[in-house]
């Protein structure tokens, strides 16, 4: 069940379901290729994945690095990019 509203849709996935944004960041983790829409009211407008946290991971297999995981885990969206003190 959905706490969110249902605002998104994939145009990809069969049956072009509605899903909010935690959904569809779920359903698509492994999908990065689908096109998906936002409805704004009076009509679907198309996103990126990127909209709903999706985010290509080339190392650990197309998983999380597990340095990251504990931010993925808070929310899923990356903040933007903060240079680290260790540089
Ligand atoms: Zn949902
Ligand atoms: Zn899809």
């Amino acid at each position: 069940m959905c706490v969110d509203a249902c605002l998104w849709r994939c145009t990809n996935c069969l049956r072009s379901p509605l899903l909010c944004a935690s959904c569809c960041r779920i359903t698509h983790r492994r999908l990065p290729y689908h096109r998906i829409e936002e409805w704004k009211g009076d009509c679907f407008e198309p996103r990126w994945l990127s909209s709903v946290g999706i985010e290509i991971h080339l190392g650990h297999q197309g998983d999380i690095c597990p340095e990251n995981l504990l931010f993925f885990l808070d929310g899923g969206f990356r903040q933007p990019f903060q240079p680290s003190s260790k540089f």
